[in-house]
């Protein structure tokens, strides 16, 4: 036991926090009726410290001792008295979208940056969704979805941050896996039908598509063509109209995934009451305004309005750069979205959202009135990859070695361009530009891209990396909290037209 805490837990009650020891984690603290709660933090972990009546003290495991009329309890940081300490604070708990206008989704891969992301949310007016896991992404780093959403509520217990976070089970394609993330506490599920939208369709020409078209059941035909077929729908600021190509491709290419989202929504969604997205964004073309329209429509015919919808929006949005595209372009594209989201009630969802720095003064000003949702693509791992250039930069030249020697790794999982022959040769880079791996673009997705295997890297039953660059993170916590939050902080205030553009952004927060 710690031989202070009594006196601890007097000064508390009594109000005064002034000259409390700094284990004492002062953002955690709650007293309410005569009991305390707070983070102890030692050298190699932190702990829950809990002062209640004995009984409901005993629903907490750990060190314990009696004090006064009551008991203190040390206890780990478990899932078993998270569960305990969100009897008492439901906040800690994520909770749905639902009458947030601005959302935004940070995905804390490594499980370390979600203190520094609560301290730059607080009072920005935006809901942190700050679990936000692919499958994919748990399997590269060897953590479950509990672990990922047990990691986030501690987090908030710790800042103290009462005003509603979330948890995403991000890209969720087969039944199995959104019961998955629900059961891992997932307030929030982000449906991907890829599986289901036949991107293959495009490439018909009209005489063949025309013939699938025809080919299905007539009664069938005749609704979608009563429905749409030669009809304009005014919304507002923008209008979609549907031609016979216009109708036969939107429900060739998108009713089968209609169906499937139609099937998890009765499924999951409605007896859950889950907080509901739909993504097309990983497809291979991008959704048109009539698509769009088709798909939230015959949603709505069946009575399903989801919490937000993340079409594939015109352009690239690669992962951890820039928007590319003509910038026009995406802004007249962006308003038919806009307009068919108010329309029927939902917001839109931008995937990918990293760097976009260039188009998300237009976001911000086109959806500030109905709200907006915003994934980032998990960079805070390159503010990682930032801490270590900039603490050991030849530990971040053998990590890129690595990264670049074994860049087809990775080919078949993501969309992006770096290649080894676009990309800085490693022997070329030194110590002192080593900056530059974490901040050119190429060099950039290659560290972002190859997480997984740079994480999971072992040589004789040793990982090669992994264990340094924790070691180095936990190290230099405070500098990566620095890095973490002049990262989303240009994100935000561009969204929130705080800061004109791209350039005034990248002034103020760019660490250099
Ligand atoms: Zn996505």
């Amino acid at each position: 036991m710690i031989s202070n805490l009594p006196s601890i837990i007097d000064q508390l009650l009594a109000g005064d926090t002034a000259t409390l020891p700094a284990n004492v984690y002062q953002p955690s603290i709650q007293v309410t009726n005569g009991n305390v709660y707070f983070i102890w933090q030692a050298a190699d972990k932190r702990s829950l410290v809990v002062y209640e009546d004995a009984e409901p003290a005993a629903e907490f495991s750990g060190e314990q001792q009696a004090y006064g009329d009551k008991m203190i309890v040390i206890a780990p940081l478990t899932a078993a008295n998270n569960a305990a300490l969100a009897k008492r604070f439901a906040w800690i708990k994520p909770s749905s979208r639902h009458g947030h206008k601005y959302t935004f989704g940070l995905g804390d891969r490594l499980g370390n940056a979600s203190n520094a992301h609560l301290r730059l949310f607080k009072g920005r007016g935006i809901f942190p969704v700050l679990a936000q896991q692919s499958i994919r992404e748990l399997l590269l780093t060897g953590r479950t979805e509990q672990d990922v959403v047990l990691a986030a509520s501690w987090a908030v217990f710790e800042e103290g941050y009462q005003d509603g976070w979330g948890a995403d089970g991000d890209h969720v394609k087969e039944p199995f896996e959104v019961e998955y993330a629900l059961e891992s506490g997932c307030s929030m599920i982000t449906l991907d039908a890829t599986k289901q939208i036949h991107n293959e369709i495009a490439e018909l020409s009209d005489a063949a598509l025309d013939a699938r078209y025809q080919a299905l059941d007539p009664a069938v035909q005749a609704d979608f063509n009563a429905t749409y077929l030669d009809k304009t729908f005014e919304l507002g600021q923008a209008s979609v109209h549907f031609d016979r190509h216009e109708l036969e491709q939107s429900v060739l290419i998108f009713f089968d995934a209609v169906r499937f989202a139609a099937d998890i929504y009765a499924r999951f969604i409605k007896p859950g009451n889950v907080d509901f997205e739909i993504s097309m964004d990983e497809t291979i073309v991008p959704t048109t305004p009539a698509n769009h329209y088709f798909f939230a429509n015959e949603l709505a015919r069946r009575g399903i309005t989801p919490e937000t919808m993340a079409p594939k929006f015109y352009g690239e949005f690669q992962k951890a750069i820039d928007y590319q595209g003509n910038i026009k372009r995406f802004e007249r594209e962006f308003v038919v979205h806009e307009a068919i989201a108010e329309h029927f009630g939902y917001r839109l969802s931008i995937h990918s959202g990293s760097d976009k720095l260039s188009v998300y003064p237009i976001i911000g000003k086109l959806a500030k009135n109905h709200g907006w949702h915003v994934k980032t693509a998990g960079t805070n791992w390159l503010e990682a990859c930032r801490v270590i250039a900039k603490v050991d930069p030849s530990f971040l030249r053998a990590i890129y070695q690595y990264a670049y020697d074994h860049l087809q790794d990775v080919k078949s999982f993501y969309v992006f361009q770096a290649e080894q022959s676009n990309s800085p040769r490693p022997e070329t880079i030194k110590d002192v530009t080593v900056m530059r791996l974490v901040n050119e673009d190429n060099p950039r997705q290659i560290l972002h891209t190859m997480y997984g295997s740079i994480l999971n890297a072992q040589a004789s039953y040793h990982y090669v990396f992994r264990d340094r660059f924790f070691a180095e993170l936990t190290a230099h916590q405070a500098l990566y909290d620095d890095y973490l939050n002049r990262h989303i902080a240009e994100h935000l205030d561009l969204l929130q037209n705080i800061a004109p553009d791209k350039a005034a952004v990248k002034a103020k927060y760019d660490p250099e």
